[in-house]
C-alpha cells in the first residue's frame, strides 16, 4: 500500500463506506492520512470510579446500568441521566441538559468510555460527570487504540464515527510501505523537522507521555511539520510565480520633474506621512523596468484615491494612458468625478466607459481611447473583458479589490509591454495573509488617517426606536449636514433589496421628512439617474440619501455626518465597517446608528465589536474569527486553496515562517536536483489544490 492507493483497498472499507469517506474528500490513503483530528483527548488516565476525585479530568470505562430522561415542559430543563458502574463497584452518574437526543444512542448494557471533569453532586451525594464526551466500545479488538492513551478525535463522516475513522487511519499507517520525504533534506534538518512518516504517525497517534495542551493547540513538532509543509509548498509556488512576473518585460517610467510639478498643482491638501511613503514605494516600482504588481492597503477613508491619482500623473507625464477599474458603476462614476475634477484643469482628458452608455457613445469613447486622445479611462471591471484597445496603456489601477478573481483576468490587458498594476483595497487583512492571498503582489499600507478626523460615534438602537433616530437625523440635516440611510441586505435577491429601499424611500420622503430633499440610489437605476442622484448628494442638494449597499464602497461626501443602517443585524462585520466609513470624512462629528431587530449571538458580537472599535484591522480579525477563513475570504472565488492541515487563523505565525523559508529556498536552492524534485512534487501533488499557483 502506498499514498496513492485507492481507499477501497483498505481493510474494512467497502463501497458504502468509501462513498461516505468521499463526502469528506477522502479517496486515497493519502487523503485519509491528511484527514486531521480536530482535537485530542487524554485517555491515558483511565481510572476506576472508586479512585476518582472531584475536580480532576479523567476517563472511565463503564457499563451502563440504566438511563432516564426527566421530562419537563421547558426543553432546556430536560435532563438525560445515565447510571453506570465499573469493576470497582462504585456508581457514577452522567448528566446532560437538553439530552433527549442521547436516548437513542446510550443504552443499558453498553460498554462506554466517558471522559470529562468529575464533580461531586452534593444534592444527590454522587460522583457525576456533566456533559462528558463518550465513546461506545462495541468492538474490543482494537481497544488499545481507543483507550489508555491520548486519542485523536475526528469529525464524523456520516455514520463513520471518530472510532471507525481512528481504526482506518491506524490500519493505513500500519499497511503503508516506506515512502520518500518530499521536503528538501537541508531545510528539514536545519529546521529540525521530523520525517513525513513520523510526523503523520505522531499527529494521529501521539507517543506515550505527550502533553495534551500543545497537541490541542496544534503546536507539536509533528503537527508543525505538516502545517509548515502545506504552507511551504504554496509559498514556493507563489515565489516562483513572483519570480516569473518580475522577469517580464515592463515599462520604466521616468520620475520626471514635470510629474512632480503637476502633482504639486493638483494636490488639494497636504499628504499624510503614510501617503508619502506609499507613493514612494509606487514611484520606485514604476521607475523599474519590471512590471509593478503592488497592493495598496488602507482602511476606509485613509486616502488611497489621491495616491492613485499621483501614480496616474507619473504615467501620464511619460505619455502613457491610465485605466482605472472599480467594482460597481456607481463607484466608477464617483472616481470619474474625482479624477476629472483634479486632472482636467491641468490638461488631461478623462473618460468614463460604463455598460449603460449607448453604443454610439461607446464607439466614440473607444475610438478616443484607441487613438490616445483620452488619457485616463475609468470603468468597471468589465473594462478588461470588453474589447477596449489602448494606444499606449501604462498603468492599471484596480480599486476596492475585494473580489479576487480580477487579477487573473488582468492578463488580458497585458499583451505586449506589461503595464504596471496598482490594486487598492480597504479590506484590512493581516499582513502575512495578504501576502499569501494576493500571491505575487507587493504590499504597501496606509496606516494613518488624514488629520482632523474625529472618531465616529457608533450606537445601536432598536428598530422600534426609529422615530427617535430620525428626529436626530433631522437635527443634523437642519444644521446643514447630510445623511445616509442604508437598507437591508437581501442576499438572495437584488429585486427585493431594491424594493425594500423603495419602501423606505417612500416612507421617509412622504411621511418622515416631507419637507427635506430625500434621494434614492440603487443598482437598478439607469446611469444618468444614478449620476444625477450622486451629483445631487455631492453638491449638497440631496440632504438624505436612501440606498441599498451600493454606497458600501468608495462614495466620498465629507459633509455627510450620519449613517443610519436599517436592520443592521443582516450585514457582515466588514460590510458595516465599510458603510460606517462613508461618514467621518470631514471635520464635523459624525455618527453611525445601527438599527437592529432580533439579534442572534453572532450578530450581537458583530454589533458590539463595531460599537467598541473603529480599528479596521481589529474588526477584520474578529470577522475572521467569527466566520472562519473559508467564509471570510469566500474561498471559492478568492482562489485561496482549501488547506488540509493548516488553518489560516490559528497558524498565521507558521505561515510567516513558511513564506520566508520558501522565498529564501527559491532564491538559493541547496541543489538544482533537489529544486527540480520539489517543483515536480508541487506540480503533481499540490497544483490541483492550489489552482492559483502556476508553477514554473
Ligand atoms: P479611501 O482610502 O477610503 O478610498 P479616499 O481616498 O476616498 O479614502 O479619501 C477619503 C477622504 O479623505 C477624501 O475626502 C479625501 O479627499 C480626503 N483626504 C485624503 N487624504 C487626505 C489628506 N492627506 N488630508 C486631508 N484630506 C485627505
Ligand atoms: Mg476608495
Amino acid at each position: 500500500m502506498n499514498l496513492d492507493t485507492d481507499i477501497t483497498y483498505l481493510k474494512g472499507v467497502g463501497p458504502q463506506r468509501a462513498s461516505l469517506l468521499k463526502t469528506k474528500g477522502i479517496s486515497t490513503v493519502e487523503d485519509l492520512l491528511y484527514y486531521m483530528p480536530f482535537r485530542y483527548e487524554d485517555r491515558s488516565n483511565v481510572k476506576p470510579i472508586a479512585k476518582l476525585a472531584p475536580g480532576e479530568t479523567a476517563t472511565v470505562v463503564v457499563t451502563i446500568s440504566g438511563t432516564q430522561l426527566f421530562r419537563s415542559r421547558q426543553r432546556a430543563a430536560r435532563l438525560f441521566e445515565v447510571r453506570a458502574m465499573d469493576e470497582s463497584g462504585r456508581p457514577l452518574v452522567c448528566k446532560w441538559f437538553r439530552g433527549d437526543y442521547l436516548q437513542s444512542i446510550l443504552r443499558q448494557g453498553q460498554r462506554v468510555a466517558f471522559y470529562g471533569k468529575v464533580e461531586w453532586d452534593s444534592y444527590s451525594q454522587e460522583l457525576s460527570l456533566f456533559h462528558p464526551e463518550y465513546e461506545i466500545l462495541d468492538d474490543e479488538s482494537e481497544a488499545n487504540l481507543h483507550l489508555g492513551r491520548i486519542v485523536p478525535i475526528y469529525e464524523a463522516a456520516g455514520r463513520l464515527n471518530t472510532r471507525v475513522l481512528r481504526s482506518f487511519v491506524h490500519r493505513a499507517l500500519d499497511a503503508l510501505r516506506e515512502y520518500a520525504d518530499p521536503l528538501p533534506e537541508s531545510l528539514r534538518r536545519r529546521l529540525g523537522l521530523p520525517l513525513l512518516d513520523q510526523a503523520l504517525l505522531e499527529t494521529h497517534f501521539p507517543p506515550p507521555g505527550s502533553d495534551l495542551a500543545p497537541l490541542n493547540a496544534f503546536r507539536t513538532p509533528a503537527q508543525f511539520r505538516l502545517i509548515f509543509e502545506e504552507f511551504f509548498y504554496l509559498e514556493c509556488g507563489l515565489a516562483l510565480k513572483r519570480r516569473k512576473a518580475r522577469s517580464a518585460d515592463g515599462i520604466a517610467f521616468g520620475l520626471v520633474d514635470s510629474a512632480r510639478r503637476q502633482i504639486k498643482r493638483i494636490l488639494p491638501f497636504k499628504p499624510t506621512a503614510a501617503q508619502k511613503r506609499v507613493l514612494k514605494d509606487i514611484a520606485t516600482d514604476m521607475s523599474h523596468p519590471a512590471p509593478m504588481n503592488r497592493l495598496l492597503q488602507g482602511d476606509v477613508g485613509s486616502g488611497k484615491t489621491i495616491v492613485a491619482v499621483e501614480a496616474a500623473v507619473i504615467a501620464l507625464e511619460n505619455d502613457y494612458q491610465v485605466a482605472v477599474m472599480a467594482p460597481t458603476e456607481i463607484l466608477a462614476t464617483q472616481h470619474y468625478l474625482y479624477f476629472k475634477h483634479l486632472l482636467e484643469p491641468v490638461g488631461y482628458v478623462v473618460v468614463c466607459l460604463t455598460g449603460s452608455l449607448t453604443s454610439r457613445e461607446k464607439t466614440k469613447l473607444k475610438r478616443m481611447v484607441a487613438e490616445g486622445v483620452a488619457h485616463v479611462v475609468i470603468g468597471t471591471h468589465a473594462l478588461i473583458s470588453k474589447d477596449v484597445e489602448f494606444r499606449n496603456l501604462g498603468l492599471i489601477v484596480v480599486d476596492e479589490q475585494q473580489r479576487f478573481g480580477v487579477m487573473q483576468r488582468l492578463d488580458l490587458l497585458r499583451k505586449g509591454k506589461h503595464p504596471d498594476v496598482l490594486v487598492m483595497t480597504a479590506t484590512p487583512i493581516p499582513r502575512t495573509l495578504a501576502l499569501t492571498l494576493y500571491g505575487d503582489l507587493d504590499v504597501s499600507t496606509i496606516d494613518e488617517l488624514p488629520p482632523g478626523r474625529r472618531p465616529i460615534v457608533t450606537q445601536q438602537a432598536r428598530q422600534s426606536e426609529a422615530a427617535r433616530v430620525y428626529r436626530f437625523v433631522r437635527r443634523e440635516v437642519e444644521a446643514g449636514r447630510q445623511a445616509y440611510v442604508v437598507c437591508p441586505m437581501i442576499e438572495e435577491s437584488e429585486t427585493k433589496a431594491v424594493q425594500a429601499a423603495q419602501e423606505v424611500f417612500a416612507h421617509l420622503s412622504k411621511i418622515v421628512f416631507p419637507d427635506l430633499k430625500v434621494g434614492l440610489l440603487h443598482g437598478r437605476l439607469k446611469t444618468p439617474e444614478k449620476e444625477a442622484v450622486m451629483e445631487g448628494f455631492n453638491n449638497g442638494e440631496v440632504q438624505i440619501m436612501v440606498s441599498t449597499t451600493v454606497v458600501e464602497v468608495g462614495v466620498d461626501v465629507p459633509n455627510a455626518t450620519v449613517m443610519v443602517v436599517e436592520q443592521a443585524e443582516g450585514f457582515g462585520l466588514a460590510q458595516l465597517h465599510q458603510l460606517r466609513g462613508r461618514v467621518g470624512r470631514g471635520a464635523e462629528q459624525s455618527y453611525c446608528i445601527l438599527l437592529t431587530g432580533r439579534l442572534s449571538d453572532i450578530a450581537k458580537q458583530r454589533i458590539s465589536t463595531l460599537v467598541k472599535t473603529q480599528d479596521g484591522l481589529r474588526i477584520a480579525d474578529t470577522d475572521l474569527q467569527l466566520r472562519g477563513p473559508g467564509e471570510f475570504f469566500g474561498t471559492r472565488q478568492s482562489g485561496l486553496p482549501a488547506f488540509r492541515v493548516a488553518n489560516l487563523v490559528r497558524d498565521r505565525e507558521t505561515l510567516g515562517i513558511a513564506r520566508s523559508e520558501a522565498t529564501a529556498y527559491i532564491e538559493n536552492p541547496s541543489s538544482e536536483k533537489e529544486m527540480r524534485r520539489l517543483v515536480t512534487h508541487i506540480r503533481e501533488r499540490w497544483q490541483r489544490r492550489y489552482g492559483l499557483v502556476q508553477v514554473g
